[in-house]
């Protein structure tokens, strides 16, 4: 019987994490969050949830975590994900991503999990040779997060045949906006994507957007990239669960919008939406950067059943509604610790 907590979300504190542990409420599901906190807020996991604070590079927490909890299914968002900063620190990046997922992955096989959803990346395919990418596409990834996740989809392939546990690897092109409440939203510690830098820039929390490079081979020299709206990908979760639960499918699925936008377009539509106008400056390139990434979806669309429904605006609107309520709680929050400091001080 599916009892309380059956299906794990790992880094489910985070900012697609969360929004999956709420859409699974939603459908009246069980689910567990575990989650380090090193990025992640505990505040964006539902209370009805319950919350596992465990590290996943520590055997014993996950032991613990199977002990506790009936986990018969498992979504493995927890990672590092950022490019940048994957490059600054790769061995961090392959402990933390690597061996986290081995971890949970022999947790798994021991106790005979149903079914395992990992996120994973466009990175994995670096610079492609064609858009929109497909699924079969050369596997190349040019940054240490990329070689990270395709790691971690070959350890799970492997697995997957040696000892029967179904996997959907989900392939995220640049995941984009906020839960609909404004509740959650995409907020790390150090903000490095794009569409939540805009929108600071918007906000006025940051004084103007640098536009890493302009000299792109693309039609306005910027980088193109395919955004999908993070409750489309909680959508395309839900499916894969089904069709995991139905022993229908298994096996890695592209989850991308089909369409690109530069990094320029992205900015003018967000001037338009905002009615500000966006200070930037052009900066160099970033390292590890591909010109262009664009997903071709048409195999989630025939084996899930999925496609996106959001558009640039909603992912646009939706950041810009977060980022203002985010703004207006730490505002209060700012409020009242002076009001409490003043009492203390009394
Ligand atoms: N980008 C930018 N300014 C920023 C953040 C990002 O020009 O402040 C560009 C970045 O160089 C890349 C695109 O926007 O071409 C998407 O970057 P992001 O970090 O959002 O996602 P990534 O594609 O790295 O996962």
């Amino acid at each position: 019987m599916a009892g309380p907590g059956n299906i794990l979300v790992t880094g489910g504190a985070g900012y697609i994490g969360s929004h999956m542990a709420r859409y699974l409420i939603e459908k009246e599901e069980k689910p567990v969050v575990l989650d380090n906190l090193s990025t992640g807020y505990r505040e964006f996991v539902p209370h009805d949830v319950p919350f596992f604070k465990g590290d996943l590079r520590n055997p014993q927490d996950v032991a613990r975590l199977f002990q506790q909890f009936p986990i018969q299914y498992v979504m493995h968002f927890a990672a590092q994900s950022i490019v940048t900063e994957s490059l600054e620190k790769p061995l961090e990046y392959y402990e933390n991503n690597i061996l986290g997922c081995l971890n949970l992955l022999k947790e798994c096989v021991s106790h005979s999990v149903k079914g395992f959803i990992f996120s994973s990346t466009a990175a994995v395919y670096g610079e492609p040779e064609h858009i929109p990418i497909r699924e079969e596409s050369l596997l190349r990834p040019v940054n240490p997060y990329g070689q990270t996740k395709l790691v971690c989809e070959c350890m799970l392939n492997d697995a997957s045949r040696r000892f029967g546990l179904p996997v959907v690897s989900l392939r995220y092109f640049n995941a984009a906006g906020a839960h609909p409440s404004a509740e959650i939203g995409e907020k790390h510690p150090q903000e490095t994507h794009l569409v939540p830098n805009i929108i600071s820039s918007v906000l006025g929390v940051q004084k103007e957007l640098c536009i890493f490079g302009d000299d792109y081979p693309t039609a306005d020299g910027t980088c193109v990239r395919d955004f999908i709206y993070v409750c489309d990908l909680c959508e395309a979760h839900y499916l894969a669960l089904g069709a995991l639960r139905e022993k229908k499918a298994a096996g890695i699925f592209n989850l991308g919008s089909g369409k690109g936008y530069s990094v320029k377009e992205i900015i003018r539509l967000a001037e338009k939406i905002t009615q500000r106008e966006i200070p930037v400056r052009v900066a160099v390139r970033r390292p590890g950067d591909p010109a262009r990434l664009v997903a071709d979806f048409s195999r989630a669309k025939k084996v899930l059943s999925w496609e996106p429904k959001a558009d640039m605006r909603v992912m646009i609107e939706t950041s810009w509604r977060f980022a203002g309520n985010d703004l207006e709680s730490r505002r209060t929050q700012g409020k009242h610790m002076k009001e409490e400091d003043i009492k203390e001080s009394l």
